[in-house]
């Protein structure tokens, strides 16, 4: 497991659940590091229970159902209580997932420019290409018109061919982008920079 991957994951995860208490993240994180998650299926996850985090079963079975997570501590005798709560059984699965997508294979292309003034268009590839991009000024002299430096990066889950309409202070240049394997962390990592 890479630290990098896991710092990432876990942030994903504090933005899902803001309200969230960082004794609960550190729960979640704990399980996860153990290497308690087993995938059974698509929807389906075995989590082995921890006792030092107060676990009296040996296994809990995470369920994914209408896009609402199910755990079986909920049929516990604490399991009135905790209905309405999201237990760290589910988050350690929730960040499990975050990790393994982080994890997955992405393609990509990068594109660096510094201008004032930018736009990137893709060819509309059936909402099977994404866009990201990071900014920051590079220079302020001329306070209405700052200079940026930009860095976009197109991918999509195929090895696309895409092309690409640049504007970058009134020039236009047509690319013609080759989008390669990379790991989709890469991509995150680019986006938060
Ligand atoms: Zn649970």
């Amino acid at each position: 497991m890479s630290r990098e991957l896991i710092d990432l994951a876990i942030e994903r995860l504090r933005e899902a659940f803001p309200n969230k208490s960082r004794s609960w993240v550190r729960r979640a994180l704990i399980r996860f590091m153990r290497g308690t998650v087993k995938e059974f299926n698509e929807n389906t996850w075995v989590v082995r229970g921890l006792p030092e985090l107060g676990d009296k079963y040996p296994t809990y079975v995470v369920r994914l159902r209408d896009g609402r997570y199910y755990c079986s501590c909920f049929e516990s005798n604490w399991g009135l209580r905790r209905k309405s709560e999201i237990c760290t059984h589910i988050a350690t699965v929730i960040l499990y997932r975050k990790y393994k997508k982080l994890d997955s294979d992405v393609y990509a292309s990068v594109i660096n420019i510094e201008c004032v003034d930018y736009y990137l268009e893709p060819s509309e590839l059936k909402g099977k290409v994404k866009v990201v991009k990071s900014v920051r000024v590079i220079d302020a002299t001329d306070k209405l018109n700052p200079r940026h430096r930009v860095t976009y990066v197109i991918y999509a889950n195929e090895p696309l061919e895409v092309r690409a309409k640049l504007v970058c202070d009134g020039e236009v240049r047509e690319l013609s982008l080759k989008l390669t394997r990379t790991r989709r962390y890469i991509v995150e990592l680019l986006r938060r920079s």
